[in-house]
């Protein structure tokens, strides 16, 4: 089969039901990236970047990505890992991280969650039985890719969240009318505090099947295997039905999102009496600290 775009070469992906040469599909992607970038002002000159590495295929390539627009726009970048001991995972992870910005020429920060805290994910987890592992590694990523970068200058903090993840989390959020999640759930979110760093989601229209496709063409070293602790997700199912029943219509509806305004209003912050970090709990306390020292 010929690509869609080119007519010329043999296609090697598809694409909401379009058929793509590598050379053609690259492209493509890297201008719906810049789309979004410019769109929503991610990245701007002067702008200190970091990039959250899980060592998995999205961060990676959003990294590679964001490496090639520094041609365009004079903004720093470096990336940065966190280590969360995760068994036969976290090392393999982190070695990928290692390969993919030595490769780049990009500075790596690890940040060893058992140096700042004492113990290991699975450790935190076991003094904490309510809480639910997944739900525990969300708040010590959220508080690290917080923390780390703003006390080093940076202004912006990218992850690699994609669209497949995005409209997941906003539809199990809107059933839950979780509003207020929702409302943050943009391409940018732009900070509120100065305790608070700007997060930004260059491949918020990206596919999971896209970026595999970006990695793998660009010879990005990424870890294939899932987190031992990742389950089956129903409402991936629930996503993925949208484009088997109409191609595109993923995309579509993420751009829906984007423009989407819950009108929610800002929490009040108040600062951690254990950390100084931020929090909305009522005792003052944040929920990485409640993790850390209330057991
Ligand atoms: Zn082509
Ligand atoms: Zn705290």
């Amino acid at each position: 089969m010929k690509c869609y775009i080119c007519r010329r070469e043999e296609a090697v992906v598809r694409i909401e039901g379009k058929n793509y040469c590598k050379d053609c599909f690259l492209k493509l992607y890297e201008k719906r990236v810049e789309k979004v970038i410019k769109k929503w002002k991610l990245i701007e000159n002067g702008d200190r970047v970091m990039v959250a590495l899980s060592g998995g295929k999205d961060s990676a390539s959003m990294l590679y990505f964001l490496n090639k627009y520094k041609k365009a726009v004079d903004f720093e970048l470096e990336a940065m890992f966190i280590h969360l001991w995760i068994p036969e995972y976290s090392d393999l992870a982190l070695e990928k991280s290692k390969e993919l910005t030595k490769m780049l020429g990009i500075k790596l920060h690890i940040v060893d969650i058992k140096k700042g805290t004492g113990k290991t994910l699975i450790e935190i987890a076991r003094s904490n039985r309510r809480r639910a592992i997944c739900s525990i590694c969300g708040i010590v990523k959220r508080y690290y890719m917080n923390k780390h970068p703003r006390e080093r200058g940076f202004n912006k903090i990218a992850t690699g969240h994609n669209m497949d993840d995005i409209l997941e989390f906003f539809i199990k959020n809107f059933i839950d009318r979780n509003f207020e999640w929702n409302d943050k759930l943009k391409p940018i979110v732009p900070s509120t505090h100065p305790k608070l760093l700007t997060k930004i989601r260059p491949l918020y229209e990206c596919s999971n099947v896209e970026n595999y496709y970006y990695a793998k063409f660009n010879l990005l070293p990424f870890i294939e295997s899932k987190c031992p602790f990742s389950k089956i997700s129903k409402w991936k199912n629930i996503v993925e039905c949208f484009d088997t029943n109409i191609p595109g219509s993923k995309r579509q509806f993420t751009r829906t999102i984007e423009e989407l305004n819950f009108s929610v209003k800002e929490p009040e912050y108040k600062q951690c009496k254990i950390c100084g970090e931020l929090t909305t709990s009522k005792n003052g306390i944040c929920s990485f600290c409640k993790l850390i020292h209330e057991n």
